[in-house]
């Protein structure tokens, strides 16, 4: 009997999901999201911190968002990840509440040690190297992690 089940779970077909898992819950995270990048567009650029009734909504939306995200156990999108601040929750938008910069720490300055530098406002700074793979792409955009309705995931490299 034992073995027999465990035969039938290795050749089990997978199957497309029938709805949306945790549907209220994601509308909710994308709403809060809406928000909180709008409120964050309304920044005026001139104000020093910019501190805000938009910044202080904003901030709450997106943490809000995580808060929700870490609760109902939904990975929220790196590009969305990538836009909020883990320290302070702020939306990212280069010049207006954070900055880019392209660094080299490189002795040779070479291309591929290239790293993008992302630096908040509340002073923290995030990393990305950009030059080591130039077709690098997030795992979330690869093919053959897409999901095929017809077929189950795709075999595509
Ligand atoms: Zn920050």
């Amino acid at each position: 009997m034992a073995k027999q089940s465990k035969r039938q779970k290795k050749t089990r077909v997978q199957k497309a999901p029938v709805g949306i898992p945790k549907k209220e819950h994601q509308q909710r995270i994308t709403y809060m999201f809406k928000v909180g990048s709008l409120m964050a567009a309304k920044l005026k650029p001139q104000v020093e911190n910019n501190l805000g009734t938009f910044d202080v909504l904003s901030r709450s939306y997106l943490r809000n968002m995580e808060l929700l995200s870490k609760k109902a156990v939904l990975k929220l999108h790196p590009n969305v990840k990538r836009t909020i601040c883990k320290e302070c929750h702020r939306f990212l938008l280069p010049g207006l509440t954070c900055k880019l910069r392209l660094k080299n720490y490189s002795k040779a300055k070479k291309d591929e040690c290239d790293i993008l530098e992302v630096s908040c406002t509340c002073g923290s700074v995030k990393r990305y190297p950009i030059g080591r793979d130039e077709g690098y792409k997030l795992f979330s955009e690869r093919a053959d992690v897409l999901f095929d309705p017809g077929t189950g995931p795709s075999d595509k490299p």
